[in-house]
């Protein structure tokens, strides 16, 4: 058992539906707990692997799903999702919701 917090995850590839993540500290690669229910139910397939964006590469998942992953959770700026979003640049996209956010009263 890993006593790692693992507070310092980096998104694999942010096109996926089922993000992964993998901790920069101690290695391990996971998911968010708040995927976990539609991750079962609709994507079982794509929770054994991810694949990373930059070489393409399938990574396993090693620890599986881990409470406070993602930026969500962890109460960070969101990271807009790109299938989602318009085809904004994502950069130009995160900081109009940055405006947004901070506008707000
Ligand atoms: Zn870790
Ligand atoms: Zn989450």
């Amino acid at each position: 058992m890993s006593t790692c917090p693992h507070s310092n995850v980096r998104c694999l590839s942010e096109f996926e539906l089922i993000r992964k993540y993998r901790c920069e500290s101690c290695g391990a690669v996971m998911m968010c707990a708040c995927d976990e229910s539609i991750g079962r139910k609709f994507l079982a397939q794509q929770l054994e692997f991810g694949v990373e964006l930059d070489t393409k590469r399938a990574v396993p998942v090693t620890a599986g799903f881990q409470p406070k992953v993602c930026e969500e959770c962890r109460g960070l700026p969101l990271t807009p999702h790109p299938m989602a979003a318009s085809p904004v640049a994502p950069q130009k996209f995160r900081d109009t919701i940055g405006v947004n956010s901070a506008s707000r009263p």
